[in-house]
């Protein structure tokens, strides 16, 4: 058997390994007592709406409809809604052909790679810190991974590390804000600093350079902050959306791929991306989900909950003395382990039965990510274990 792929089966990732372990903890010990923040899975509640929707297409009772194929790209009318959406917020010119529907951004992300990708020479750049599956999706459709190393001191975009790694032979960069690990939400400035660096490169190399936009967090974002639209500052955008986090949907699987009429050879590059889904089996995503997002395009979850659990646990660990970023969107905090190794320092915790990722996996060194997408309750119990622990670092 293929065994790359026996290697990516038989390693669990470090995520699901410290999940497993916080489930095991809590039998023993009870829910109330581990502090689990290594999974982001929304801990808000779907917008009613949402459901209410799913109810009535059911009991409308057209199976064919509600159950049957859409077409590989999706349903005409569920593109056509989102493209309306994303035109009132962005002022863009959208239409349903800019759209392929898809199982959530994992998808979406497989789909664009594997559309962009022609051979192993090809180089997909992502900007540390960056979501772990990146590598695996990038390489899975047979481009070299690359990784920009990070700016330790805001985690935005490292333009000197970007210019170490931009070469003839970049064919994309992921950008995926606000960020998983780090909840930074990149600003205008860097995106245009970034547009302008990769339009340079583009002449001087003689070939697009894509951003791929992976932006499953745009709507979870605080004090009132704005995420650009990247295809508004930079043509060769193509963007990875899911309704995973914004509507609280992870188990539904379902997103889009948007392939703007800006980018460069746009049309063959969506025919690329419907030959990605075909090749993949990743044809017509969850019907009855495609037909709910068609009436619920314009919705989100109520967001002001990872509001207030962002600044409960950001203000909660820098009182006690640790160092944090601090969180702009998404729903992660990117804390300063008390010790170089997060690896070692992610086990003393344990200790406490806090239960956190080392960043080593999104990679950046000597930093943990707490996905607060948790009960405020969780939080809020959690800071006494917190204290222990930084006593334990500070007799
Ligand atoms: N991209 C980022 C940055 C994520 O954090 C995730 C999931 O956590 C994904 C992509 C995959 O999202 P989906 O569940 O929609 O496949």
């Amino acid at each position: 058997m293929n065994k790359e792929m026996l290697n990516l089966g038989s390693n669990r990732s470090i995520i699901r390994e410290l999940f497993e372990f916080s489930k095991q903890r809590k039998q023993e010990i009870g829910e109330d007592n581990v502090y689990d923040f290594t999974l982001g899975n929304p801990s808000v509640k779907p917008n009613p709406k949402f459901n209410e929707t799913l109810i009535k297409i059911i009991n409308a009772g057209n199976d064919s409809y509600t159950h049957g194929y859409t077409s590989a790209a999706g349903d005409n009318l569920t593109r056509k809604n989102i493209a309306d959406d994303l035109n009132k917020r962005f002022n863009t010119n959208y239409t349903l052909n800019n759209l392929y529907m898809t199982c959530g951004a994992a998808a979406s992300l497989c789909i664009a790679l594997r559309a962009l990708t022609e051979s192993k020479n090809d180089e997909i750049l992502a900007i540390a810190p960056y979501f772990t599956e990146y590598k695996v999706f990038a390489e899975s459709a047979g481009a070299t991974f690359k990784v920009v190393k990070p700016n330790m001191e805001t985690f935005e975009i490292n333009f000197d590390e970007l210019l170490k790694e931009l070469n003839p032979n970049t064919k994309a960069i992921i950008v995926n804000s606000p960020n998983n690990p780090s909840g930074v939400v990149y600003k205008k400035e860097s995106l245009l600093k970034l547009a302008d660096i990769l339009k340079q490169k583009e002449k001087e190399y003689n070939h697009a350079i894509y951003i791929i936009c992976d932006e499953p967090y745009r709507e979870i974002v605080f004090d009132g902050l704005e995420v650009p639209h990247i295809p508004n500052l930079y043509d060769d955008t193509v963007v990875c959306y899911s309704y995973s986090k914004s509507l609280s949907l992870p188990g539904e699987r379902i997103g889009y791929v948007l392939v703007p009429d800006k980018a460069y050879d746009s049309k063959n590059l969506y025919l690329a991306c419907l030959g990605a889904g075909r090749a993949y089996g990743y044809v017509c995503a969850p019907s009855l989900m495609q037909h709910a997002i068609e009436q619920c395009a314009t919705l989100t979850s109520d967001m002001n909950e990872y509001k207030k659990n962002r600044d409960l646990i950001y203000n909660g660990l820098t009182k006690i003395g640790y160092e944090c970023v601090k969180p702009d969107g998404a729903f992660y905090l990117f804390m300063k382990a008390l010790e170089p190794d997060a690896y070692k320092f992610m086990e003393r915790a344990k200790k406490y039965d806090i239960v956190v990722v080392p960043s080593d996996n999104f990679g950046v060194k000597g930093y943990v990510r707490l996905a607060y997408c948790v009960s405020s309750k969780t939080i809020i119990n959690s800071m006494q274990a917190f204290e222990k622990l930084y006593k334990e670092y500070n007799k």
